[in-house]
C-alpha cells in the first residue's frame, strides 16, 4: 500500500529519500535547504515542531560575522584568531577557518530567507562581546526564534523537502561502513518506520540536560551522539562542556532563565556587578573576562563558601553607575525578551539583585567531522552543536549560531 508517496508494509511506514536530516534546529534547517537546493530529495525530522524544538528557538540574538561594519579592521582572519585563542588552542583549526571564512556569506543567506537584523544607516549593528578583538556580533531581531522562522519559511518553498515532525530517529543503519537508512518512531501514533536514504546529516544539538542546572530545552539529551557512535562514528572532546555564567538559580519559578551577562555587566552597557553571598565584588574593574575565566572565578566564590544561599552569585544592577532610564534603555534594546520575561514573573533586575550561577549551556565536544561535515562513516555528516571540535575548550558568544549556518550549508 502507498500513502502520500510512502510505502506501508503492514504497520511499518517506509520512506525513500536521498538525504535524511536528523534535527530541525538552525543547523538541520540550513542543511535541508542546502541539500534541496542541490536537487536532492530531503526528509527533515524533529522530535517536536520545527521552530519549537531544540535550542535554536531559545537562542539570544548574537551571531558572529566579521563584516567590519562597526570597525573596518575586523575580518575573517581576526575572527579565526579570536576563536582559536579563546578556544584555548583545542579546536580543529581547519574547522575554525571554515567558520570564519563562511560566516558573512551565511548572514547574507539568512537575510535572503527573511531573517531580520538590527541595522543603522543600512549597516549591521555589531556589538562587542568579551573575547572579540573588534565588535563582531550582529543582532538577530527576535533572536533564535527570528532565525528559525526565516529558515522555516525557506524550507516551505521547496517541494523536495518533506518534514517529519514529532518523530524520533532511533537508529542509523549502515552496511559496509556506509549509511543505508534509519529507523524512526512516530511519537504521535506510537508507530515505527524506516527511512531508506543515501546520506544522513545529524543536527541534534547538545546533551546539557544531563546537568542539574541548564538553560536548554528538554530535547537536549544527546541523541545524535548515541546515534552516530552506534553507527561507528568517532566522537571527539566529549569531556568539554561550556557553562553559561549567568543563569537564574533563585527564585525557583525563574530557575534556568539565561540573562545575557555581556549586556548586564559590561561597563559600556548596563555596568552592573557580580557580587558574592557576602555582597562583595570579586571581579577586577572593567570589562568582564571571557566566559571560561569568569566561570572559574564564580565557581571559586561558590565552592569556597562565599556563594549565596542557593549556591549562586548575585547579579546586582543596583550597583551600576548609570541612571535607571539608561539601564532600562540598554535592557530594552539588547535583552528585551529576557528582561520582559523576568518582569512578567515579578522580577525586576533593575531594582534588586538576583541569584544566578553558571549552568550547562553548550556541548563543545561531539561527532568528529572534517570541513565538509563528513564523519568517518560514508554518507554520515554532522552539523551544528552536535559536531565536535569547532570551538575548542571555550566558545565565544555568537559563534554557535554561526556554526549552525556555516556547517549546515557545507
Ligand atoms: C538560552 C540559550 C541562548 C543562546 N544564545 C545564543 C546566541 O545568542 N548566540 C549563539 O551563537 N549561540 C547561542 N546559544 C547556543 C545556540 O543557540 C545553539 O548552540 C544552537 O542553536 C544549536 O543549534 P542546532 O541546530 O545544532 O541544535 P538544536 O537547535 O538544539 O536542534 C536540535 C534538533 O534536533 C532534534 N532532535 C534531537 N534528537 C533527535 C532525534 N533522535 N530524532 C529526531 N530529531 C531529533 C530536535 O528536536 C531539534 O529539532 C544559546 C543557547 C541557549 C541554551
Amino acid at each position: 500500500m502507498v500513502i502520500g508517496g510512502d510505502i506501508m508494509e503492514g504497520d511499518i511506514r517506509i520512506i525513500e529519500t536521498d538525504v535524511l536530516v536528523v534535527g530541525a534546529g538552525g543547523a538541520g534547517a540550513r542543511a535541508a535547504i542546502e541539500a534541496a537546493l542541490n536537487g536532492c530529495k530531503v526528509v527533515i525530522s524533529s522530535k517536536g515542531h520545527i521552530t519549537k524544538s531544540g535550542i535554536t528557538p531559545l537562542a539570544e540574538w548574537s551571531y558572529e560575522a566579521p563584516l567590519g561594519h562597526a570597525d573596518p579592521r575586523d575580518n575573517s582572519e581576526i575572527h579565526f584568531k579570536d576563536t582559536v585563542i579563546e578556544g584555548r588552542f583545542l579546536s580543529d583549526q581547519n574547522l575554525v577557518e571554515a567558520l570564519a571564512n563562511d560566516a558573512v556569506e551565511r548572514v547574507k543567506d539568512l537575510e535572503k530567507f527573511g531573517v531580520k537584523f538590527k541595522k543603522s544607516n543600512d549597516k549591521f549593528v555589531q556589538t562587542k562581546i568579551p573575547g572579540q578583538t573588534y565588535p563582531r556580533s550582529v543582532m538577530i531581531v527576535n533572536g533564535g526564534m527570528g532565525m528559525m522562522l526565516g529558515l522555516k519559511k525557506e524550507i516551505n518553498r521547496y517541494e523536495n523537502i518533506q518534514s517529519l515532525e514529532d518523530t524520533l530517529i532511533t537508529k542509523i543503519l549502515t552496511k559496509n561502513n556506509k549509511v543505508v537508512g534509519a529507523t524512526f518512531l512516530d511519537l504521535k501514533k506510537g508507530k515505527f518506520g524506516y527511512i531508506k536514504c543515501k546520506a544522513i546529516i545529524v543536527a541534534t544539538g547538545g546533551y546539557e540536560q544531563l546537568w542539574p542546572v541548564t538553560d536548554t530545552p528538554p530535547e537536549s539529551v544527546g541523541d545524535g551522539f548515541a546515534l552516530a557512535y552506534r553507527a561507528g562514528a568517532e566522537l571527539v572532546d566529549m569531556e568539554l562542556l561550556l557553562f553559561y555564567p549567568v543563569v537564574v538559580v533563585y527564585p525557583e519559578h525563574a530557575r534556568g532563565i539565561i540573562i545575557p551577562y555581556e549586556c548586564c555587566i559590561e561597563p559600556e552597557y548596563v555596568g552592573g556587578k557580580l557580587v558574592n553571598g557576602k555582597k562583595k565584588e570579586f571581579l577586577p574593574e572593567g570589562s568582564p573576562p571571557v566566559r571560561d575565566i569568569l566561570i572559574r572565578k564564580m565557581f571559586d566564590e561558590i565552592n569556597e563558601g562565599r556563594g549565596t544561599k542557593h549556591k549562586g552569585i548575585y547579579l546586582d544592577l543596583t550597583r551600576s553607575p548609570k541612571s535607571e532610564e539608561e539601564i532600562t534603555n540598554y535592557l530594552e534594546s539588547m535583552i528585551s525578551s529576557t528582561f520582559r520575561h523576568l518582569l512578567e514573573l515579578g522580577i525586576d533586575i533593575r531594582k534588586e539583585p538576583i541569584e544566578i550561577a553558571p549552568a550547562a549551556h553548550y556541548t563543545l565536544g561531539g561527532i568528529k567531522i572534517n570541513e565538509e561535515g563528513k564523519t568517518n562513516i560514508l554518507g554520515l555528516y554532522a552539523a551544528g552543536e552536535c559536531a565536535g571540535n569547532v570551538q575548542g575548550a571555550n566558545r565565544l558568544s555568537g559563534n554557535a549560531l554561526t556554526e549552525t549556518q556555516v556547517f549546515g550549508a557545507r
